[in-house]
């Protein structure tokens, strides 16, 4: 017969998928000796079936029953009954902690009987209505779902009469007035009488925890923090025990450490003659912990010792919920604590230092988005500063600056030594020279992955998107928010960790583990404090264990540079492209309108010494490591000037009598030639190498001369040359074929040998189907996430992200955009499938991905999984790649989910 119920005393911590974490936690304290009121938990697996069905399982009726009555043997007393009746919480409870989101119901078993047996004996009256009135307004609004304002009302309204501060200060007859004031709101609104039968309380009640799974709260919150919506709820049914019997009773939360900085101490509040969710609603002001030890030293005194055994139990952060019921103190809940990013570090340093876990059990409680908001400086959030918008917190960290519109003035004012930050409704491309000016970027629509986010974060800049408070005014230069208006100029904060807008200067606080990456990851310095200490242990251990290496995506020697400080090991992405922008944008052009092979080949050459400097540039900084340099990606128009603006220019001039230049009407057709409907799947890539005669031979000619130019130079250079956006086996063919007459040709002109991998991206479908064949050409496949994820999905990132994103996000089409972590199920198995038939066609093909999924932490664990030799980021995101690389390397050692 199927099992549905366990006593405490049949639990454990290990049980918690099973009984979820309180009613694993409890049975885990009852294991340890520790005062816990005794129950029994309903498990998951009856939710679950209730869920699927509407139904509840046929046994788990029965099944309650006895564990009801064993408990009711147990201490003595019955529910409903007469005399000091036994009480009850029926209590919801996950596999994951979600905290207040799921309902649970005190005071099970009350009725207009048993109420006045828990009133018997001095001075407990007032109690005993205190807990009816909240039975009757908890199930009320919970398990009969009449509005909990309508409750709250006519306490309020009760209050008023008698001029009450707070409930304390309500007597028992107002109590029984309210009870019964709320048992005819019920009556009112659902045509049904409060019910007196606790055993049909208790069934009620269980069932009404089962629903609570699927209220509107609790599914925002698990979509938000990524928790399954399949796991259900477990419900754990314990006796009461009273923290509202006088002063000598209160209920309290504890902190073994402080979850703020991770330092020792007794954190937490405590609430005199409270009942529990008074201390969680904060009805009334609690005290400090500590204050405890004065009402109450012999209970403090137990807590503290409760408190040491469990964090030596559990070897960690523990987060405690108790009572004290007339001095006698009760455990009532306790679960693995929430922790601050520096908390997370600083305990687990501490806990390994203390010898309690090992340096590897240390890495795995630690994580790569823990680290990546310890790399940005934060504001001083005890200052009070002036809140004008609330957005979306896409790229971590602070920053303060000017309000500017528009990419041209964050450049002019940031060139002159300015800090500013760019707002816009949302950004695009064109916006980059500004984004890189600006300290921070807030856009007030797009989501996540909106490319104002996804570009802030490859750069580690501030970002707040999809503030829609701020109504962006480009052409009058200015902004409005809550009815105010924001001119350029005007000084604001961001906080892209919290995605709030401040106005004026909030005061910052650098970051000292970003000065310690920055300086190269040496073992800290007197400055940085205990931290970077922290830190540093643990990314010592990542290196140690990992597996995968990590390789920076980086375009020019500074970020080269940079990439390597934060213990890049290559470059596995260098593009080109950027390569062409700027004042060489003249040459590209002249390439592209050349009507002649002579033509092309001059602009080219032109472009060649520039082209060849970059890499040697490139090439130096990364010395003795891999550098993987993409062959030209995008596609032409991108070079040329804007359709539109080129067509006005035209016809403005001709309206107005002038001759036009040439030159735009040269360019305007260039520009029809070249443009496409769909270019992210036109003439690029491969494609471009194939049909622009001499582009291929001119990049290549740059890389194999910068090659032998750093090697005269003493230099150990180690280029490899990568194909992007391959389809078929036979584009590689083609193009490897000129890439190796120009690569000879280079050697026998300069006398240096020059042998530069050729590979290619893996990042269309076609490709990685056809990985084997394409593996016979290439001498390294890297994947391209990016491309791959848009072209499995059939969706250009650019314009689904703001278009339906977040709709799809909402309906849980997907947990998480599939841009910020991978699609294990779709590209993962195309990524699955090149790796092995591309390995089968070539032993040890080396093999690496480049693209934003490669600092993503989820992302990297399962590229370690797919057998790959590396992960390419941006500079920024490569102290989490180290250590996310390291935990799943242990992960693989251990099988545990360490997340
Ligand atoms: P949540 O998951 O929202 O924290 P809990 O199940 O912990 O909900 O319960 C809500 C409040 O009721 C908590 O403050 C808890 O300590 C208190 N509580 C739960 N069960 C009992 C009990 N048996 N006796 C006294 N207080 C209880
Ligand atoms: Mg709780
Ligand atoms: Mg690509």
């Amino acid at each position: 017969m199927a099992r549905y119920v366990y006593a405490f005393t049949e639990g454990g911590r290990e049980m918690a998928d099973l009984l979820g974490g309180k009613g694993a936690n409890l049975a885990e304290m009852v294991r340890m000796g520790l005062p816990v009121p005794p129950g029994f938990t309903v498990t998951t697996e009856a939710c679950r079936a209730y869920l699927e069905s509407g139904e509840p399982p046929q046994e788990l009726g029965q099944q309650v029953a006895q564990h009801l009555r064993a408990l009711e043997r147990a201490v003595g007393r019955e529910l409903g009954q007469v005399d000091d009746p036994l009480l009850l919480s029926v209590r919801s409870g996950a596999r994951f902690s979600m905290p207040g989101m799921m309902d649970t119901i005190l005071d099970i078993g009350l009725n207009d009987y048993s109420v006045l047996g828990l009133a018997k004996g001095p001075g407990r009256e007032r109690f005993a209505w205190d807990s009816y009135r909240r039975l009757v307004q908890m199930f009320g609004s919970t398990v009969m779902g009449v509005d909990a304002g309508l409750f709250e009302q006519a306490l309020a309204a009760i209050k008023k009469q008698h001029r009450a501060a707070d409930d304390t200060e309500l007597d028992t007859c107002d109590l029984i007035r309210l009870v019964e004031t709320c048992k005819d709101i019920i009556a009112e609104a659902t045509g049904e009488e409060f019910p007196q039968e606790p055993a049909e309380q208790l069934e009620r009640a269980v069932l009404a925890v089962f629903e609570s799974w699927n209220t509107e709260r609790a599914r925002l919150y698990r979509r938000r923090e990524h928790i399954p919506d399949d796991l259900g709820t477990a419900v754990t049914i314990q006796t009461m025990v009273f923290g509202n019997s006088g002063s000598d009773s209160g209920s309290g939360v504890a902190f073994t450490r402080d979850p703020a900085t991770g330092s020792r101490g007794v954190y937490g509040d405590y609430l005199p003659n409270a009942q529990g969710e008074d201390v969680v609603a904060g009805i009334r002001n609690a005290v400090p912990l500590q204050e405890l030890e004065r009402l109450d030293p012999r209970s403090f005194a137990e807590l503290r010792d409760h408190m040491h055994r469990l964090e030596a139990h559990y070897r960690d952060l523990c987060d405690i919920e108790f009572t004290v019921e007339r001095g006698r103190l009760w455990m009532l809940q306790t679960r693995v604590g929430k922790r601050t990013a520096q908390a997370a570090f600083s305990i687990a340093g501490q806990l390994a230092a203390e010898g309690l876990i090992s340096q590897d059990q240390a890495l795995a409680r630690v994580d790569g988005n823990a680290l990546a908001q310890l790399m940005f400086p934060r504001f001083d959030t005890s200052a009070d500063n002036e809140v004008i918008a609330h957005g979306i917190a896409a790229s971590p960290g602070a920053a303060v600056g000017a309000v500017v519109f528009d990419s041209a003035e964050a450049v002019r004012r940031a060139a002159a030594g300015e800090s500013v930050v760019l707002v816009r409704q949302e950004t695009t491309p064109d916006d980059l020279p500004g984004m890189v000016a600006a300290r921070a970027v807030l856009t007030s629509r797009g989501g996540k992955t909106s490319h104002a986010a996804v570009v802030a974060r490859g750069m580690g800049k501030v970002c707040v998107c999809g503030a829609d408070d701020i109504t962006v005014d480009p052409h009058e230069r200015r902004f409005t928010t809550q009815g105010m208006t924001v001119p350029e100029g005007t000084v604001i904060s961001v906080d892209g960790s919290s995605g709030v807008v401040y106005r004026g200067a909030a005061t910052l606080i650098d970051s000292d583990i970003m000065r310690y990456f920055d300086t190269g990851g040496q073992p800290p310095v007197a400055q940085g404090g205990q931290i970077v200490a922290d830190v540093h242990q643990m990314m010592q251990q990542a290196d140690a264990v990992r597996r995968l290496e990590v390789r920076a995506n980086a375009d020019t020697p500074e970020d080269a540079a940079r990439a390597r400080r934060f213990g890049a090991q290559g470059i596995g992405l260098c593009r080109t492209e950027h390569m062409f922008l700027g004042d060489r944008r003249a040459l590209v052009e002249a390439m592209i309108l050349a009507h002649t092979d002579a033509e092309r080949a001059t602009a080219l050459q032109a472009l060649l010494p520039l082209q060849r400097q970059d890499f040697a540039g490139i090439l130096q900084a990364m010395d003795g490591l891999p550098v993987t340099i993409r062959l030209l990606d995008p596609p032409l128009h991108e070079f040329l000037p804007d359709r539109t603006e080129l067509a006005v220019r035209l016809a403005q001039d001709s309206a107005l009598g002038r001759t036009p230049d040439p030159r735009d009407a040269e360019l305007l057709a260039a520009v029809n030639r070249t443009h496409e409907e769909n270019p992210m799947l036109g003439l690029r890539g491969v494609r471009l190498g194939l049909v622009v005669p001499g582009l291929v031979a001119m990049q290549v000619r740059a890389i194999a001369e910068a090659v032998a130019q750093r090697r005269e130079a003493g230099g150990d250079p180690q280029a490899e040359i990568m194909v992007p956006l391959v389809d078929a086996v036979e584009e590689l063919h083609l193009v490897r074929q000129e890439v190796d007459r120009v690569l000879a040709e280079v050697a026998q002109e300069t006398g240096v040998r020059i042998d530069c991998p050729v590979g290619t991206m893996i990042e269309l479908p076609r490709a990685a189907l056809t990985a084997g064949k394409i593996a016979k050409d290439a001498q390294f496949f890297s994947f391209g996430t990016n491309d791959l994820t848009q072209t499995t999905w059939g969706f250009s990132r650019d314009d689904v992200e703001a278009a339906f994103f977040s709709a799809y996000l909402d309906k849980g089409i997907f947990q998480v955009s599939p841009f910020e972590t991978i699609d294990r199920e779709g590209v993962g198995r195309l990524v699955n499938i090149a790796v092995e038939e591309g390995r089968a066609a070539r032993p040890g093909l080396k093999i690496g991905v480049c693209g934003e999924h490669g600092g993503d932490p989820v992302s990297v664990h399962f590229f370690h999984d797919a057998g790959l030799d590396y992960v390419s980021c941006s500079p920024f995101r490569i102290p989490v790649a180290r250590l996310e690389a390291g935990r799943a390397a242990l992960q693989e050692h251990t099988g545990s989910d360490s997340t």
